[in-house]
């Protein structure tokens, strides 16, 4: 697969042609190999590709996390959940304790206290198991929304990285850039133009740069 050098669409590996405007695609691969200003021309032609792809493209850095965001959202463990509902075991205990040794101060029946712990059994196995559900609910709710938030930051962050490359290849594009920049003259210094300028010189139809200017302007 190649690009085409004038029109930038994608060609077929083995097309001679560009099947969208028609030029040939050697001219891509090796143009002007023996005439000096269609190869600057090239040069030229290419550094402005990449130029104005990252001038389309990149946003202000101020857009992105300077460093990796540390969210609200943090994993928590299953026993933060659960702690509460030992706490309310253990006090139900508590009371059905006090109130069974108060029956049996008053009725002196062992079987109150019987009663009492059986209670006391069957209340904290319900309130561990309803506790063990709700807790694990609330971990794993908590956890996916943790995860979700903690890969939307790292995902801001990395677009961010991205986008700082692109700053730092656009300061080298602009320095080589202003050295080209004097070979077209000022109103040619996009790609489509000095691709029209390449073209012209390459096909005899123009043989300086500022007479294919002069057959753009007409
Ligand atoms: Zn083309």
């Amino acid at each position: 697969m190649a690009i085409c050098w004038k029109c930038r669409a994608v060609v077929p590996e083995g097309e001679e042609c560009c099947s969208n405007c028609g030029c040939r695609i050697g001219g891509f691969d090796n143009p002007g190999k023996d005439n000096e200003l269609i190869k600057k021309l090239n040069e030229y032609r290419l550094l402005l590709d990449e130029y104005e792809y990252i001038v389309s493209t990149v946003k202000p850095q101020d857009n992105f996390p300077q460093e990796e965001e540390q969210t609200a959202f943090k994993k928590r463990s299953f026993f933060r959940y659960f702690w509460p509902f030992l706490v309310i075991a253990a006090a139900v205990s508590y009371g059905v304790g006090i109130l069974s040794n108060l029956l049996l101060t008053f009725r002196k029946d062992i079987t109150s206290l019987l009663l009492g712990a059986l209670l006391c059994i069957i209340a904290d196995v319900a309130i561990i198991v309803f506790g063990y559900k709700v807790a694990k609910r609330k971990q794993a709710e908590n956890n996916h929304t943790a995860e979700t938030m903690s890969s939307i930051a790292q995902e801001r962050y990395n677009l961010g990285l991205a986008n700082k490359k692109k700053i730092d290849r656009l300061a080298v594009l602009e320095e080589k850039k202003a050295k080209l920049d004097p070979l077209v003259p000022e109103g040619f210094r996009d790609f489509d133009h000095v691709a029209k300028i390449q073209e012209l010189i390459m096909q005899n139809k123009a043989s300086t740069i500022e007479e294919a200017c002069a057959l753009i302007k007409a």
